[in-house]
């Protein structure tokens, strides 16, 4: 067995891995570096394939791409642009189908129907918990697992060399406000019958303890909410438009004493899907759509009777809530109106001088800023020793972090025994890791 680490190995973001037996090619997950695709000079749908690639925006799959012929599915674990994206560039180039849960497919759907390179390949579903044939010798499971986005799924490949664990990404939320738990007991199963590779989600693998449960974020919205409307000034709310537990939390939170007006995008982008699956009632959502026309229509309105719910809290340019603090849209925010993120940053440079920013431009027009209204969604180094030890796997390999995560993860594995470069890999963009070696 070969484990290709094509990408989101020196970095978080761009995530792109495969799995090689007996010559067969699984893809785990084609994700683009987001936070280059904010920043890049043209939208992302109009670049070419080349372009992408050649500016950093999504992985470079070369040596795969010389070999597409052995490539039979891609999956993709979950709809975060990190984990997807990449696919509207790259899937075209592969002649085999595109394997999601139906949240996930019908985020794919989207983003390869926008993009200028209209990729062929069929999505097909796989609910959490189904199981399906990839291969006379590859199938595909997908377990439940938490996250921050519905339809998140471990990823499991049951190969005749033994299964391969994809958790790219994960959180073990005893308590989720939308979905079930991780199954864990479908996982120790699997682990009984011998996980021969682990790919681990290391993002937040540095930060010790546990992760809490999106319950702990739906009480904190209740009380930030209750003290926000006290005054009778303008309230806007910035969250992950993909995280549609924390927008239900929200609009329960809200609880009807506001007018709710949903305004962006990738807000868009993330809740009708979720709508249309039944994942969420927006029904009380009274305004929903792209910032421009939206913002227009409300310019008249007494803002303190509305909740705003807009994209933009990490700062990203033409994000609805950096044109809210630099006076861009005819909504506009004064002093002592409030700012709620309900997010916290996500750790790169780049985003946390863009946060940073925001920040600094609300608060220097008097606007109040309650930051990190939030809990994360992927699992700590409590977890992590956890998750070690329930998948129990021959060989572990640290993903979705550079060089220093992936060693605070192999440290983890060394106290259960594993040997770096023999049993745990933390390897590079490009490599192959050969486990038969
Ligand atoms: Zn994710």
């Amino acid at each position: 067995m070969k484990i290709h680490t094509v990408s989101g190995y020196e970095s978080v973001g761009a995530n792109m891995t495969a799995v090689e037996v007996d010559g067969e090619v699984v893809i785990c997950d084609v994700g683009a570096d987001v936070e280059r695709v904010v920043e890049a000079d043209a939208p992302f749908e109009t670049l070419s394939t080349e372009t992408a690639i050649a500016s950093g925006l999504v992985p470079d799959d070369g040596d795969l791409f010389a070999r597409r012929e052995d490539v039979v599915a891609i999956v993709v674990g979950h709809a975060h642009l990190d984990h997807c994206l990449g696919v509207a560039k790259l899937a075209g180039a592969y002649d085999c189908p595109i394997y999601a849960t139906p949240y996930t497919a019908r985020v794919l759907d989207r983003l390869i129907e926008e993009d200028v390179e209209a990729a062929h390949n069929d999505v097909r579903e796989l609910e959490l918990g189904g199981r399906t044939r990839l291969s006379p010798h590859v199938d595909l499971e997908f377990v439940n697992v938490t996250h921050s986005i519905p339809g998140a799924a471990l990823t499991v490949l049951h190969t005749p060399d033994g299964a391969v664990a994809y958790s790219l990404d994960f959180k073990l939320d005893p308590a989720p406000t939308l979905g079930r738990p991780t199954d864990e007991s479908r996982l120790r199963e699997i682990a009984d019958e011998g996980i021969a590779a682990y790919v681990a989600d290391c993002t937040r693998v540095d930060e010790p303890g546990r992760t809490g449960s999106e319950r702990e974020a739906a009480t904190q919205l209740r009380n930030v909410l209750d003290t926000a409307y006290r005054e009778n000034r303008a309230v806007v709310l910035s969250t992950f438009s993909s995280h549609i537990a924390r927008l239900a939390n929200v609009l329960d939170a809200n609880d009807g004493r506001r007018r709710v007006a949903f305004l962006g995008w990738s807000l868009r982008q993330y809740t009708d899907p979720a709508r249309d699956l039944g994942l969420v009632d927006l029904s009380n959502v009274e305004v929903h759509g792209e910032k421009g026309d939206v913002a227009a229509r409300l310019r008249e309105a007494d803002p303190a009777e509305w909740l705003f719910v807009v994209t933009g809290h990490q700062g990203e340019p033409n994000a609805v809530l950096t044109e809210l603090a630099d006076r861009t849209l005819p909504l506009a925010l004064d002093e002592r109106d409030r700012v709620i993120l309900a997010s916290s940053t996500i750790p790169t440079p780049i985003n946390r001088a863009s946060r940073d920013a925001l920040e600094r431009a609300l608060r220097d027009r008097g606007v109040r800023v309650d930051g990190g209204v939030h809990v994360h969604g992927h699992a700590l180094r409590q977890d992590h020793r956890d998750m070690l030890a329930l998948l129990d796997a021959t060989h572990v390999l640290p993903a979705h972090a550079g060089a220093e995560k992936q060693g605070t993860l192999a440290a983890l594995a060394r106290e259960r025994g594993y040997v770096v470069g023999e049993t745990v890999h933390p390897s590079q963009n490009g490599r192959v890791v050969d486990l038969d070696s």
